[in-house]
């Protein structure tokens, strides 16, 4: 079979006015970092986007620094509708700029435009107008009567999502009340410092955010600063493990996004042309790095090999390349780290007895790129079919009853998300209600609205961002304000 060819339809770079190098943005200003400064590079050809600072613990102490004095003397005092009114302006200045954050968060990150266009971009946008609505009506969220912010949030978020994990920490924080310092990946800063240019033009006042930009160091020592009230972390387990320990008996509040190897479910009456893109969508989608990526494919027994076959013939059609080609479906491997990480696995999983299957797609020559990938044959004991590959691989196991389909999908030590393929309502209902998942899709996958609640079990981390639940992670309940004010003033005569 033949398919269409298609011309190249690159979008163009010209929207973005690069700097040469970028600087901290503390205090509502940029900055050079005292670290030694590092280069952001373009995944899918290694060339060089801009330089960037690094924080050292003395920036991160001026950051923190700054997000208390906005604390104090500004935020903290403002009215919630007025705290919502710059949240809606934000909102508005992000649409207003989707071209050029998008491009941004394509070439920095190396997803294909259509995702950060169509997908990344409007969901940050929709997050600031869903928390900006939030801001004057915390009084009435369910959390008792004038509920009382947290203070400083140190927030530490990963590569996958840049603009977007960025959105999820800062949105619901200022909503509540909270100032804020942020660390984005080292691999991915740059929409974080474009979005630092928002909040100039959007006149937030000075030092409600700030924006550390550096590698693991940077992000350890801001979340151990001891004047920060609240961390909030999206990463890998064991990093997350590690902030746990690190906070344990200091009164910070803490909430952990983390991995996730979910179970997507596909039963024989399912609408099989759905079930076909829903498990594309589910692991393909951002080159599978997402955590609560589709990366466990069970299927009934009875339907295993018309699904594998309708699915592969679907992966040909897919075509890989340019991030800024606006045919891209799949896009390049973030970092040569994580490329290794996706071969190291895909090659245990071979050599452990799994059938591997790769789509048949012509690599570019610079860059990382990992073809879309199937391992059938999967045993529950493979390294494949526990740990998280964080990338384009797909592990197919079967089962023969719902009752086999949901102690499968129980067994892992993650418990993020999970998806449901049936025709039966009442069949999705029960089987929903026995798995540990924090989000389970039916009939659909990968799909996030800021009113809904998102979070894991297990070591896919605790508490939820999102919805009312992601506004009470960075709130005290109002039930014993009093107590907090007195705390918090405390708190204060101390740190003078
Ligand atoms: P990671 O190492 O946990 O990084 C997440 C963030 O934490 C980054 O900003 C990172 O900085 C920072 N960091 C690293 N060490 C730290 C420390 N000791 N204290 C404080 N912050 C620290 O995760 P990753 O390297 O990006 O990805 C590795 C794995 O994490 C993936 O394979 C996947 O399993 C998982 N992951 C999960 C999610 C999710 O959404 N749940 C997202 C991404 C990754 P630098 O990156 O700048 O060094
Ligand atoms: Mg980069």
């Amino acid at each position: 079979m033949s398919f269409l060819e298609y011309a190249p339809a690159p979008e163009s770079r010209s929207i973005l006015h690069l700097k040469k190098s970028y600087g901290l943005f503390i205090d509502g200003e940029f900055r050079d970092g005292h670290g030694t400064p590092f280069t952001t590079i373009s995944p899918a050809d290694e060339s060089p986007i801009a330089k960037i600072s690094n924080a050292d613990a003395s920036d991160v102490d001026s950051a923190v620094s700054a997000a208390r004095r906005a604390y104090d003397r500004v935020w903290s005092r403002m009215s919630g509708r007025d705290r919502g009114k710059y949240l809606f302006r934000i909102a508005r200045l992000v649409q207003e700029r989707t071209r050029e954050l998008a491009v941004a968060e394509s070439l920095d990150n190396g997803k294909p435009i259509k995702e950060s266009r169509d997908v990344d971009v409007p969901l940050v946008a929709a997050w600031f107008f869903y928390y900006a609505g939030w801001a004057d009506k915390l009084d009435h969220a369910g959390f008792g009567p004038s509920p009382h912010a947290l203070g400083v949030a140190a927030q530490v978020i990963p590569w996958n999502f840049p603009l977007l994990m960025l959105a999820w920490k800062i949105a619901p924080a200022l909503a509540a009340g909270n100032t804020v310092v942020l660390k984005p990946a080292e691999t991915t800063p740059l929409s974080a410092l474009i979005f630092a240019e928002i909040l100039q033009q959007a006149d937030l006042p000075a030092g409600v955010v700030n924006i550390v930009t550096g590698a693991g160091d940077t992000g350890s020592a801001l979340v151990n600063h001891p004047d920060v009230d609240k961390v909030a972390f999206t990463g890998s387990t064991a990093v997350g493990r590690a902030i746990a320990k690190s906070t344990a008996g200091t009164a910070k509040k803490l909430t952990l996004e983390l991995g996730g190897k979910a179970a997507n479910i596909v039963f024989d009456d399912a609408p099989m042309d759905q079930a076909i893109e829903g498990i594309v969508n589910g692991i393909f989608f951002n080159q599978g790095h997402v955590c609560c990526a589709g990366s466990r494919l069970l299927v009934q027994e009875n339907v295993h090999d018309e699904v594998i076959d309708r699915l592969k013939q679907r992966l040909t059609t897919l075509r890989m390349g340019d991030p800024l080609d606006k045919n891209t479906d799949i896009g390049a491997i973030n970092s040569k780290a994580q490329l290794d990480r996706i071969r190291t696995l895909s090659d245990i999983g071979e050599q452990e007895g799994a059938e591997r299957w790769t789509a048949d797609c012509v690599i570019p020559a610079k860059g990382f790129w990992f073809a879309p990938t199937i391992f059938t044959n999967v045993e529950t004991s493979h390294r494949i079919a526990r740990e998280e590959i964080f990338g384009p691989v797909l592990s197919v196991l079967t089962f023969r009853t719902p009752a086999e389909a949901i102690a499968k999908a129980n067994n892992t030590p993650y418990g993020l998300s999970a998806g449901i393929w049936s025709d039966k309502g009442s069949r999705i209902l029960g089987v929903a209600d026995r798995l540990r998942a924090g989000v389970v899709w039916a009939n659909t996958f990968n799909r996030f609205d800021p009113a809904s609640p998102f979070g894991g079990y297990k070591e896919s981390g605790y508490g939820r961002e999102g919805g009312r639940h992601g506004l009470g992670a960075y709130l005290q309940s109002g039930w014993n304000a009093s107590a907090v004010v007195k705390s918090a003033t405390a708190k204060k005569e101390v740190a003078r």
